[in-house]
């Protein structure tokens, strides 16, 4: 018996836990302290009153032998005909025309993004932003890919622009980005399009944050640019846009025009999903189905504005105070430069200590992070508020 020695490559991840402890050790040393959480990757607003409705109608169904539901009607994209129309009717919206075969059902875009793989030689050279969301990262090392870095930094606007001079098989773009916040144009995708096309290279696309985009230039799918269908999956999730973290809920797109190697990606992801899934439960895709309606889009918009009007309020601060910081306008994350030179961690125990505030040290997504500092919109507007006048009384003196 052997195991897969790739696992024995990946770094152990004490990012998040480093930040736990920390926080921890502070509050133990001053209960008195109020501490702030400007680290909060996960959303923190009810589930909108449509999809609620939605979601007890559902489990009505369950109750009745007439309308109970058991395996999804299709073995392969998972969908029921009312959540597949309503991601249709998003994307058309968008300016993009879907059919229902391009959807694939999904319980959130992390496994997508690491189940896709299975599909995809081990041989590719992959192509992984710096700093970068971990699950890119750590699913190719698993499968023992080749990874290659492409260089966000201040020059580029944490946004890096396709190499020609480097040769890569998949390319991971993420647009609004975690953790930067930084957003591609449609135009700046354009040229990403040209060089998958140009170079046989599959994009994956993860549109997790689309809905904070609201700049029209920016893209909201990388469908949004032609030829993307065929050199693009798109992966996408409810949890950002509607709160379905805990739901959980997420589809991805596979293009029927998308061939690669002779073979349809489309037939493989089916075919791969029909073999090692079986399916999102109806409940939750019921919930998700009034996600795109005009109630459901009308109240998820309701409360990613609660999370704009934080990131506006970080911002502001940081404009204030002349920080250089990327995000914050079309995205609920905003990735600073530590001040006065400092790095990730030691501005993250200089805000602990005189400001109270927890945020996320950059250099936890990657070299290239180092120096800068994520602060998250998902806390209350008062706790926002309150955390970003410490931080102005901090920095200004
Ligand atoms: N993609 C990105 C960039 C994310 O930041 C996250 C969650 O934080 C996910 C995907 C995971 O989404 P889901 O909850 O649908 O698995």
């Amino acid at each position: 018996m052997k195991i897969n020695r790739n696992f024995l490559n990946l770094k152990d991840s004490y990012l998040f836990a480093t930040v736990g402890a920390k926080t921890a050790a502070f509050k133990k040393a001053h209960p008195e302290k109020e501490v702030i959480r400007l680290s909060i990757g996960d959303v923190t607003r009810p589930l909108a009153p449509a999809v609620i409705r939605a979601m007890h109608s559902a489990v009505d169904d369950m109750a009745k032998r007439e309308t109970f539901k058991g395996y999804a009607p299709d073995q392969t994209c998972y969908g029921y005909d009312a959540l597949l129309d309503s991601i249709i009717g998003s994307y058309a919206r968008k300016g993009v025309t879907l059919e229902k075969g391009d959807i694939f059902i999904s319980d959130g875009a992390k496994s997508d993004c690491g189940n896709i793989l299975d599909i995809l030689s081990t041989e590719n050279v992959v192509l992984v932003p710096d700093p970068v969301y971990p699950v890119y990262l750590d699913t190719n090392i698993m499968a023992g890919r080749k990874i290659v870095f492409a260089d966000a930094n201040e020059e580029n606007g944490f946004l890096p622009m396709p190499d020609g001079k480097v040769k890569a098989d998949i390319i991971y773009l993420c647009s609004p980005n975690n953790p930067t916040g930084a957003a591609y144009t449609k135009e700046q995708l354009k040229e990403w399009v040209a060089y998958a096309l140009e170079n046989d290279a599959l994009i994956l696309y993860d549109a997790a944050y689309e809905y904070f985009v609201t700049d029209e230039h920016l893209a909201r799918s990388i469908y949004q640019v032609e030829g993307a269908k065929e050199c693009a999956i798109e992966i996408c999730s409810y949890s950002k846009t509607a709160g379905f973290t805990g739901v959980r809920c997420g589809y991805t797109i596979v293009p029927k025009q998308l061939v690669k190697d002779g073979a349809s990606l489309n037939r493989l992801w089916a075919r791969r999903q029909s073999t090692k899934f079986n399916g999102t439960s109806y409940i939750t895709q019921m919930g998700a189905a009034a996600v795109f309606t005009e109630e459901g889009e009308r109240e998820i918009g309701e409360s990613i504005d609660y999370y704009r009007k934080n990131a506006k309020i970080i911002s502001d601060v940081l404009d204030e105070l002349g920080i250089w910081y990327t995000g914050g306008k079309n995205s609920p994350y905003i990735w600073m430069k530590c001040p006065n030179g400092m790095d990730s961690w030691s501005f993250f125990d200089y805000l602990l200590e005189n400001a109270n505030v927890v945020g996320t040290p950059g250099c936890g997504f990657g070299k290239n992070g180092e120096g800068y500092f994520r602060l998250t919109a998902f806390n209350t507007h008062e706790n926002t508020a309150e955390a970003m006048r410490r931080i102005a009384l901090l920095l200004k003196k």
